[in-house]
């Protein structure tokens, strides 16, 4: 028979704190596609793979955190959450509340959030407000009404949201069969990164488990964790918290990264950097993602697969190896960079009238 995916909590129960007795919110979320990047793997002569976080229940990887975040506070009796958000936690926080029976309220800063997002969080029946200052404000007020309020926090600054993360990495070595030699990703509050490493270095470890004994390690490398920030907020390249934080990708349009501390862990104990790349560089990686593979992200998705391309234009990407990309979110979230052509002018589709011979003139067709 079929299996069918039972979302990460299930599927990965063994790894994560939760029993056979706990009543798990989920909406079917991990499974993701691990999709072999053609163009990118010729381009720099390794093995390029994009794990797809569009393909989540509500379009973004936030969905792995939220699942967790969402069953803890249901354990803990929670009747109401609470999140700040650039606009995809705001998405899944919604989504998985209503899944709940429970009220969510979300922070967003005013201004920045894309429709497709906004539009989600609406639909789902939480309570937005627009917050007059950046997402670090919105965060701030969000924890301090978590701390003193009636409200359970689902930002990723509860640990739960980082254990459901996690399960990305566990997905990448299930289907590649080992850990790859290089992770890229995107950081903005630095909760992916922190999550992808713990998932990580978890496989490549002996593992007691409270119910089959002690389980080998699953892996037998851990991949250094390359992280690409915009370069208009990029506190880690810039090694201080940024204020004004600007940058197009609005997903990753964050100055002081939450998980900080276990950023700058992973990137250390991996190995790895955390780079920054420009908006341009973004975009143009943004449209070689849709024109030569195949897959539609958002532009903060992009960030991964733009720093790979530079790191790749200055000589500093190994060939032989297997790199594995996490595009964190849906194209159709943010839709509109995708009718901005590379000079920055509005592609605007050909009218024609209904006649099939001006048609297949237009398409450059002669009669058979
Ligand atoms: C949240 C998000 C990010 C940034 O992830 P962090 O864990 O905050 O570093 C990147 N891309 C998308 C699409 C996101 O929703």
């Amino acid at each position: 028979m079929a299996h069918q995916w039972r979302g990460v909590i299930r599927e990965y129960a063994e790894r994560l704190p939760v029993t056979e007795a706990t009543t798990v919110i989920t909406l079917g979320e991990g499974g993701t596609p691990l999709v072999h990047a053609q163009k990118l793997s010729e381009l720099t002569g390794s093995q390029v793979y994009l794990k797809v976080e569009g393909m989540n229940p509500t379009g973004s990887f936030k969905d792995r955190g939220m699942t967790m975040a969402m069953t803890a506070a249901v354990e803990a009796g929670a009747k109401a959450v609470v999140c700040a958000s650039t606009g995809n936690t705001s998405a899944s926080a919604a989504a998985y509340a209503t899944a709940a029976g429970l009220k969510c309220a979300v922070l967003v800063p005013e201004g920045k959030i894309s429709m497709g997002k906004l539009s989600q969080a609406i639909a789902h029946g939480a309570t937005l407000l627009q917050v007059d200052g950046n997402f670090d404000n919105c965060l701030d007020i969000a924890r301090k009404l978590g701390d003193s309020y009636p409200v359970f926090l689902v930002n990723s600054v509860n640990p739960a949201r980082i254990q459901g993360q996690k399960t990305g990495a566990f997905e990448v070595v299930d289907a590649l069969g080992d850990a790859p030699d290089i992770h890229v990703l995107p950081v903005g509050n630095a909760g992916n990164i922190s999550a992808y490493w713990k998932g990580y270095k978890e496989y490549s470890a002996p593992y007691e488990s409270a119910t089959a004994g002690t389980l080998a390690a699953v892996s037998t490398k851990t991949p250094a964790m390359w992280g690409f920030q915009a370069a208009g907020a990029a506190p880690f390249v810039a090694g201080h918290p940024i204020t004004e934080p600007d940058t197009i990708a609005t997903a990753i349009r964050i100055g002081n990264p939450a998980s900080w501390d276990t950023a700058i862990a992973a990137r250390d104990e991996s190995g790895g950097l955390i780079e920054a790349v420009t908006d341009e560089e973004i975009l143009d990686a943004h449209r070689w993602l849709s024109s030569k593979e195949g897959v539609f992200v958002e532009p903060g998705s992009a960030a991964g697969v733009a720093g790979l391309i530079k790191k790749h234009a200055a000589g500093e990407v190994p060939t032989g190896k297997t790199i594995v990309i996490t595009v964190t979110g849906h194209g159709l979230k943010d839709p509109q960079w995708a009718l901005r052509t590379a000079d920055g002018s509005e592609v605007q589709p050909v009218k024609v009238p209904n006649d099939v011979v001006t048609v297949a003139t237009e398409l450059g067709l002669d009669a058979r």
